[in-house]
């Protein structure tokens, strides 16, 4: 079985789809995770993002393996988990995701990891792209400045110095790269379930979300 779980930066996917996935005990796989990893060999190999350097970029990809396991990200067959949640990767990554050829690469391979699993898998394209059949689609999602303000406070958690005025102009742009790239933009798919997380509490989301799964969407849990 697929789950399918969009939506944008900050709206509280990958919470959601990892206590989803415990539940169900489903394998949880993070696409965002594998544009961050290629993001971050990008960045130590002092690869520029931008469409004049898709020649290098494609290059690298070529010469690179991704994979999820275990909850884990490998990149070259390192666990690179603790080194892809740095604010410039988060940049580099929503960059290198608009590139055609990096989403093809992708896509085979979210693809192909799921292959004979049960999955929660997150991303902004997995309920149109990747895996338009899925069995249920969830698109979560939350106003700007909320997510902007979740974000801040994880940020400031981690005792980072961080003002919220960047905060919010960073999920702006990538809210910019995700919906207006020509490849799979973010968008609701026809048949999936929105969810707006602006005043729920996380616990009321993943709730809604196994009553959909589990009991055909009445409010049993
Ligand atoms: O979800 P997360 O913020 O970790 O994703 C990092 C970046 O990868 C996002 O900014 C988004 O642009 C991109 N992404 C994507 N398609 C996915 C998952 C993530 O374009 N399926």
């Amino acid at each position: 079985m697929i789950i399918a779980i969009d939506g944008p930066s900050g709206a509280g996917k990958s919470t959601v789809a990892k206590l989803i996935s415990k539940t169900l005990n489903f394998e949880y796989i993070d696409t965002g995770a594998m544009y961050r990893a290629l993001a971050y060999k990008a960045f130590k190999n002092s690869i520029n993002i931008c469409k004049e350097n898709e020649d290098n970029i494609n290059e690298m990809l070529k010469n690179t393996s991704v994979d999820y396991d275990n909850n884990c990200i490998y990149l070259d067959g390192e666990n690179v988990n603790d080194k892809i949640r740095d604010e410039i990767i988060s940049k580099m990554s929503s960059k290198i995701s608009t590139i055609a050829y990096v989403r093809l690469k992708m896509v085979d391979l979210q693809r192909a990891i799921a292959k004979n699993k049960d999955v929660v898998m997150d991303g902004r394209d997995i309920g149109t792209a990747v895996f338009p059949n899925a069995n249920y689609k969830f698109f979560i999602t939350a106003t700007v400045e909320k997510r902007a303000k979740r974000r801040y406070n994880e940020l400031i958690k981690k005792g980072m110095d961080v003002c919220f005025d960047d905060v919010l102009s960073d999920i702006i742009k990538r809210d910019n790269n995700d919906t207006t790239r020509e490849i799979s933009p973010l968008q609701i798919a026809d048949d999936a379930i929105l969810i707006d997380t602006t005043e729920k509490d996380i616990n009321d989301v993943v709730k809604e979300i196994l009553n959909h799964v589990l009991n055909g969407g009445k409010n049993v849990l």
